[in-house]
C-alpha cells in the first residue's frame, strides 16, 4: 500500500521521515523532477530503489541532502571549485560528481569511485531530509524508461503500490533533471545539462568542457552511466522534425497525413503559439517558446500526456537549444531515441 501524504499533513511528513529512516521507499517532490527516496547508507533499501524503478544496476543514483555537513560522509574531498559552486547554486538543481567516501555502497555509485550529490531547493523535499537525519539516494520517481514525474499523480501512475510514500508537493516548477557536473576532472564536465545551465556555471568558475559525451553511443562507456539508456519515452514512436517554424509545421502536417492514409493516428508535441497550426487528431503543447522556462515545466507532462491518447506515433517541433532549452532538447532527443528529421 503507497500512503499519499499532503503538503499540509504534518504528521504524515514526520511518518514518511520514519519509514526512510528504516529503510522504507518516499517518493518527495523536488523542483526539478519527484525524487524516489531511500536512505543512501541502506544497502538494502537502495536495492529497492532499483527494483521499485526497474532500474538497470550499472546506473547510479543521485545522493540528495540538506545540510553541508551531511557532505564529509559522502565524499572523500571537497575540491576549492566545488565549495564556490555550491555556495552559488546550493540548494538548487545542479549535481556534482566527487570522489566517494567508502562508506557510500557500491549500490548507488554502480561500482563508481565517484558519487553524485546535489542539496534540492524544494521546501518539502529538504525538511523530509532533515526530519530523517540520513542522507537520501533518490533517483526521478518513475518506472524506468518513461518520462519523470513532475506531479504526485505521476508518480503513482508508476509507482502506486511498489513503495511506502508519496509526499504531494504539487507540480515541480523547473521540471527537467539537474545539471550534472563532474568536478573530479582537471576541466569541470557536464554529464547532463539541466536545471543550471551552462552561461549560468561558466559565469562562476570559468570555461567547462565541451559535453561531447552527451552524444555517446551504444557501445562506448559513457562517463554518467544513464545517459545510455533509452528514456524519458512515451509510448508511441517519437519523431522530432527540425528546421525553419513555417517548413516544420508543414512538413509535420504532411506527415500526420500521410499517417492518416495509413490508418495510423499521429500526435503533434508543440508549442503553445503554433499549436493551432496544426491539423492532427492529438495536438499537445509543452508550453510557450515566448518562455523557455515553460517548455522544461510542461514537456515531462506533454509526454504523458500522448499516452492518455491513443495515438500511434508522435511528431514533435524541435526547440531552441538555449538556456534551459539545452536539457530540454537532451530530453527530447532521448525520448526519441536520436530520431530527427532535418529540412
Ligand atoms: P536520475 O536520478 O534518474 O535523474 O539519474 C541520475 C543521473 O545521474 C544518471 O544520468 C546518472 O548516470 C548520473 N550519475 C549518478 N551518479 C553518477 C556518478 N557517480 N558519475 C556520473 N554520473 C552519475
Ligand atoms: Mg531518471
Amino acid at each position: 500500500m503507497t500512503r499519499i501524504i499532503h503538503a499540509d499533513d504534518e504528521q504524515g511528513l514526520k511518518q514518511a521521515a520514519e519509514g526512510l529512516r528504516s529503510g522504507q521507499l518516499v517518493a518527495f517532490p523536488t523542483e526539478t523532477v519527484y525524487g524516489l527516496g531511500a536512505d543512501a547508507l541502506n544497502t538494502a533499501a537502495v536495492k529497492r530503489v532499483f527494483e521499485a524503478k526497474g532500474r538497470p544496476s550499472d546506473n547510479p543514483l543521485i545522493v540528495h541532502i540538506a545540510e553541508f555537513s551531511q557532505l564529509s560522509e559522502l565524499v572523500r574531498e571537497i575540491p576549492p571549485q566545488a565549495r564556490v559552486l555550491m555556495e552559488a547554486f546550493w540548494p538548487g538543481p545542479l549535481t556534482l560528481v566527487f570522489k566517494k567516501s567508502p562508506r557510500v555502497p557500491d549500490a548507488i555509485t554502480a561500482g563508481l569511485d565517484t558519487v553524485a550529490i546535489r542539496m534540492p531547493q524544494n521546501p518539502m523535499a529538504l525538511r523530509l531530509i532533515r526530519e530523517a537525519r540520513v542522507s537520501v539516494a533518490a533517483p526521478s520517481a518513475n518506472r524506468s524508461g518513461r518520462p519523470s514525474p513532475t506531479t504526485a499523480s505521476h508518480v503513482a501512475e508508476d509507482l502506486n503500490g511498489r513503495i511506502e510514500y508519496i509526499i504531494d508537493g504539487g507540480p515541480c516548477t523547473v521540471g527537467v533533471e539537474s545539471t550534472v557536473l563532474d568536478i573530479t576532472v582537471p576541466v569541470p564536465m557536464i554529464l547532463r545539462p539541466g536545471g543550471v545551465t551552462r552561461e549560468m556555471l561558466e559565469a562562476v568558475i570559468g570555461p567547462i568542457a565541451a559535453d561531447t559525451v552527451l552524444e555517446v553511443s551504444k557501445d562506448q562507456k559513457p562517463r554518467s552511466p544513464g545517459m545510455k539508456y533509452r528514456h524519458y519515452s512515451p509510448r508511441a514512436e517519437l519523431v522530432i522534425v527540425r528546421g525553419e517554424t513555417g517548413k516544420v509545421t508543414e512538413k509535420i502536417n504532411a506527415l500526420v497525413r500521410e499517417k492518416q492514409e495509413q490508418g495510423l493516428k499521429a500526435g503533434v508535441l508543440t508549442c503553445a503559439e503554433n499549436r493551432e497550426r496544426y491539423n492532427a487528431p492529438v495536438v499537445i503543447p509543452a508550453g510557450s517558446i515566448k518562455e523557455p522556462s515553460s517548455l522544461a515545466a510542461g514537456l515531462y507532462q506533454a509526454l504523458r500526456g500522448f499516452d492518455e491518447t491513443d495515438v500511434d506515433i508522435i511528431y514533435s517541433e524541435a526547440f531552441q537549444e538555449e538556456g534551459i532549452g539545452q536539457a530540454v532538447m537532451n530530453r527530447l532527443k532521448k525520448a526519441a531515441s536520436g530520431k530527427i528529421i532535418d529540412i
